[in-house]
């Protein structure tokens, strides 16, 4: 991982925010800019090991000193993965956006302070907060290879993308069937 801007270490595979500078007050602000590889993902693997995500994923964003001893962090990054679609199995691509938005305090973890990131050796983890992110916001029911995908038959399993076939029209609901009775009478 390599990451660059304000704070510069490059060559550094570290997976941690270095906010000596911000620490010292020699500066109000820091940019800074993550760029992942898959040996830096390695948790996504095991979280989502049916996923393929595009690499390099890219984290920018800053930190800024707030004065009351505590410090806005706000990063983002648009996350683009593929896996088979829910209704074709097809290939299928989306994109997450995340956005994370959060306060990081020095000290020691406690009770009111859980939702905090925290300074420790003068750094923050912003690799494992976005990783949880990830977690939460990907689609639970899959992604698909377009909107109006129309996935595979019930009946015969045809691509119905593709070809089309009979087994609609052999196999009418039930509910459709009284409906057309009782419009007869
Ligand atoms: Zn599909
Ligand atoms: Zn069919």
């Amino acid at each position: 991982m390599l990451y660059f801007g304000a704070v510069c270490v490059l060559g550094d595979f570290q997976m941690n925010l270095d906010l000596t500078k911000l620490l010292a007050g020699s500066t109000n602000s820091l940019d800074f800019e993550f760029r992942l590889t898959q040996e830096d993902c390695e948790q996504l693997a095991q979280d989502f090991p049916q996923t393929k995500f595009d690499y390099p994923i890219v984290l920018s964003g800053n930190v800024s000193t707030c004065g009351d001893g505590t410090y806005d962090v706000n990063y983002s990054s648009v996350v683009g993965f593929s896996e088979p679609c829910a209704r074709c199995a097809g290939p299928a691509h989306a994109v997450l956006n995340i956005h994370i938005e959060n306060k990081a305090i020095r000290g020691n973890k406690s009770e009111e302070s859980e939702d905090y990131l925290f300074v420790k050796n003068k750094e923050i983890d912003v690799v494992s907060p976005f990783f949880e992110q990830i977690v939460l916001e990907y689609p639970q029911y899959g992604i698909l290879c377009k909107e109006d995908c129309k996935g595979l038959c019930p009946v015969c399993g045809i691509d119905l993308n593709k070809k089309s076939c009979n087994c609609r029209a052999k196999t009418v609901d039930p509910r459709l069937a009284k409906l057309s009775e009782l419009l007869k009478q």
